[in-house]
């Protein structure tokens, strides 16, 4: 995105298309999924600092998400899964 819209040249926010906020609607889907808007605090601002500006674009007052009671950058074999064990005994 070079900071207007490709379909029509407008600024995002002027942009009748609707071409960059169904771009933006799916980034979002994408952000939204587990592991990803969860993994760490950087990733749960960025998809609030989405979910504002798509709501901005929108006129719709923006539904924030909170924060997860775990990060699953911190909860790594938690979220993915034990690693295989390597048992040094025989
Ligand atoms: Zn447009």
């Amino acid at each position: 995105m070079s900071g207007e819209c490709d379909k029509c040249g407008e600024h995002p926010l002027e942009c009748k298309c609707k071409y960059i906020v169904e771009e933006l609607e799916e980034l979002l889907h994408i952000q939204m999924m587990n592991g990803n808007w969860n993994y760490d605090p950087y990733m749960h601002g960025m998809t609030n600092g989405m979910i504002l500006f798509l709501s901005l674009m929108k006129g719709e007052v923006p539904k924030f998400i909170d924060a997860p009671e775990k990060w699953v950058s911190e909860n790594r074999e938690e979220f993915f899964g034990r690693q295989v064990e390597i048992k040094d005994e025989p």
